[in-house]
């Protein structure tokens, strides 16, 4: 079965960043359907665009339509996205700020009393990680 599923995948273009986000709304649409039935035919013609996009053998296009909506993310979310990925790192990682030029540099935690180089102005600083 695997096997099939792979070879049936075989030069089509399947799930990316893009794919995700319309699932997610597809998901979203499901749900607002409880509420309102239009929403359903909405989540149907979502579901039917993303299995469209996954299976489609066109693999620049999708490409292209991938890199315009990575695009607009980075140009509508990019700032909310890097304070998701920073509270994401918060658990593995310190971010010190050099006392030399002010420089954030990113420290993995957990390493006791480690001495810091500056990458920027070359600063040697001492914290705990
Ligand atoms: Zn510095």
């Amino acid at each position: 079965m695997k096997e099939k599923i792979r070879k049936f995948m075989a030069g089509r273009y399947g799930i990316d960043a893009f794919g995700n986000f319309m699932l997610g709304v597809t998901l979203v649409l499901i749900v607002l359907s409880l509420f309102l039935p239009l929403f359903g035919i909405l989540a149907v013609l979502s579901l039917v665009f993303c299995y469209y996009r996954m299976f489609s053998r066109n693999i620049p296009k999708r490409s292209i339509e991938n890199g315009r909506y990575l695009f607009y993310r980075q140009k509508y979310f990019g700032a909310v996205d890097k304070r998701l990925n920073r509270l994401r790192d918060m658990r593995t990682h310190h971010i010190y700020k050099c006392p030399g030029c002010g420089q954030k540099i990113r420290i993995p935690r957990g390493k006791g009393m480690i001495e810091i180089r500056c990458p920027k102005c070359s600063t040697i600083f001492k914290k705990k990680s």
